[in-house]
């Protein structure tokens, strides 16, 4: 299932660039951008967060999401 991230929670660490096995996601400024065709959904980059800023969407498979303020 697929991921976004929170841009209220991110602290633009760049963890997740650095842990995705898929380099599907990239730091652009203070924004976690996701290259959706590479993201394989392994949910890595969501366990290694340390404020929690990326979570489960329902939508497509195999995607994770850029920031999307939802708060
Ligand atoms: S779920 Fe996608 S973006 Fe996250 S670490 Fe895995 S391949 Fe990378
Ligand atoms: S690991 Fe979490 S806080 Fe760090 S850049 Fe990625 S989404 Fe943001």
């Amino acid at each position: 299932m697929p991921v976004q991230s929170n841009p209220n929670k991110c602290i633009s660490c760049g963890g997740c660039v650095s842990v995705c096995p898929a380099n599907a996601l990239e730091l652009r400024g203070s924004d976690i951008v996701v290259d959706t065709e590479r993201c394989i959904d392994c949910e890595t980059c969501m366990k290694f967060c340390p404020v929690n800023a990326l979570r489960k969407k329902q939508q497509e498979k195999g995607l994770i999401y850029p920031m999307e303020n939802e708060e």
